[in-house]
């Protein structure tokens, strides 16, 4: 953290290097130093500590795969995992440089949102530690609540209920790109009890939709894709237009909604 404090904004902490190190090629950042993190092994690992499931920031994202501390309480992980880029970049990529990021087509803040999961981080201007949850973390575009100087140190998630059930489904154009749209979800049983459904790659963060998820509860299928689409206003790519974005998020929700009440 001193290094941070002396260089300030023209350094940047390096994780896994697997989007600092593009963007860097791409000259689209130019920091005068580069803090290496990697070897920071207290940031490293998955435990469970007062009934929560902590990821330390630096696990690596193949690591979380691996893990029989995920697969037991926080399944929908697991789920998400082989969407998220390649086995060779999962080797390297962190959950925490994930996080710290926030694409907004990425899984893991997705599924930090759906688990109600809060990030733990500090800095040169916090005391100690500031625990931030999920739906406060993620404020924009590739913006969050951590100060251009803040460390994210680990992330705790609530661990699983008995029987839930979670699931994850996206579209890319290939496998191991980011999503155009993807969704991520748990709930409680085949009635969708608790359903808790957080999309990304439509908005420039990730979301839920609450009167969404009370539509669904209330077996309103219809109902809930047109308040989705009501809701959505995606912005088109180069490849994508906001309506056609719309109409996938819809098909995904159908699917999602599928196999979580028949657990598939
Ligand atoms: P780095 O590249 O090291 O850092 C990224 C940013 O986060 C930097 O600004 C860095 O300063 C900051 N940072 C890192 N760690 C911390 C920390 N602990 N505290 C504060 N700031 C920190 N990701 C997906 O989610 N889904 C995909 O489908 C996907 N596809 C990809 C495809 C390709 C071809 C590539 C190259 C990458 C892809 N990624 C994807 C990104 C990949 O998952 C990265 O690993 C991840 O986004 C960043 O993790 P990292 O550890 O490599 O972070």
């Amino acid at each position: 953290m001193a290094l941070k404090a002396d260089y300030g904004e023209d350094a940047r902490f390096i994780a896994g290097g697997q989007s600092l190190v593009p963007a860097l090629n791409l000259r689209l950042l130019e920091p005068r130093a580069l803090i290496d993190i990697a070897g920071l092994r207290d940031l490293s690992g998955v435990l469970l500590a007062d009934g929560r499931l902590v990821s330390g920031a630096l696990t690596r994202h193949a690591q979380l795969a691996n893990d029989p501390l995920i697969a037991a309480h926080a399944p929908l992980l697991l789920r998400a995992l082989p969407y998220v880029a390649h086995a060779a970049i999962r080797n390297r990529g962190t959950f925490g440089g994930s996080i710290a990021l926030a694409d907004p087509a990425a899984e893991w803040p997705a599924c930090c949102l759906a688990l109600d999961a809060e990030m733990i981080f500090t800095g040169p201007q916090i005391t100690g530690e500031r625990r931030i949850p999920a739906a406060d973390f993620f404020r924009g575009l590739y913006a969050t609540a951590l100060g251009p100087d803040d460390l994210l140190l680990r992330v705790e998630l609530p661990i699983k209920k008995p029987g839930v059930r979670s699931d994850a489904l996206e579209l890319a154009r290939r496998h191991g790109d980011f999503a155009i749209v993807g969704i991520v979800g748990t709930c409680l049983d085949g009635k969708l009890s608790g359903l808790r459904l957080s999309f990304f790659g439509v908005a420039d963060r990730p979301l839920r939709f609450p009167t969404v998820e009370k539509l669904l509860m209330a077996g309103e299928m219809a109902p809930a894709i047109a308040e989705l689409k009501q809701k959505l206003d995606p912005p088109s790519d180069p490849c994508h237009s906001s309506a056609t974005k719309k109409y996938l998020a819809g098909v995904l929700l159908q699917r999602a909604i599928h196999q979580l009440r028949s657990h598939a």
